[in-house]
């Protein structure tokens, strides 16, 4: 049988709403058929990376198991993005829901679709916060745990919700 993987998955919103659709969003990773398991962190509102002149975002990272490959995931990922009417104006913009697989096992994958641990990982507090939440022991390939990467990054972010 395919083995059970532990894959994390950062959400961000700053259209419609976005703290509905963070919740909204996690509570749809529950109800799919092919992941167990779903665990959130807490919900946090951060300051837009790249254009100002746009609503703060609201933030996640979500704990999921899951017996399908990583391009599998992504797609799943990708289509509940398009049921959210995903809006994307402009890169770095405003969006309605994105979803962003960090990562997938410990495996490294560079393809042309998908690139894990999702780099914005290493450097972004809306991630790294979230994601310490759930795991701040999380070991990477090169030994370094995420509690080394997050203590590089201030905390910026300002609590919404407790996790579930
Ligand atoms: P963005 O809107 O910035 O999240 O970028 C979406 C694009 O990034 C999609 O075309 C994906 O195929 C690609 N992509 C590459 N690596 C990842 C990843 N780890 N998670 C989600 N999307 C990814």
């Amino acid at each position: 049988m395919t083995p059970l993987i532990t894959a994390y998955i950062g959400l961000g919103s700053n259209l419609h709403q976005p703290i509905r659709q963070v919740q909204a969003a996690i509570v749809e990773l529950k109800q799919q058929r092919h992941l167990q398991d779903v665990q959130a962190s807490p919900i946090y509102a951060s300051k837009p990376v790249g254009p100002q002149d746009q609503p703060d975002f609201i933030n996640a990272v979500a704990r999921v198991k899951t017996r399908l490959g990583p391009h599998d995931l992504l797609d799943l990922l990708q289509d509940l993005e398009q049921h959210h009417g995903r809006i994307r104006k402009r890169h770095w913009g405003e969006r309605t829901l994105d979803l962003d697989l960090l990562t997938y096992g410990h495996a490294e994958i560079r393809t042309p679709r998908l690139t894990v641990p999702h780099p914005l990982l290493f450097t972004r507090s809306f991630v790294l916060y979230p994601f310490a939440d759930l795991d701040a022991h999380f070991p990477f390939n090169n030994g370094l745990t995420l509690n080394h990467y997050l203590q590089k990054v201030a905390f910026d972010l300002i609590p919404v919700k407790k996790g579930n």
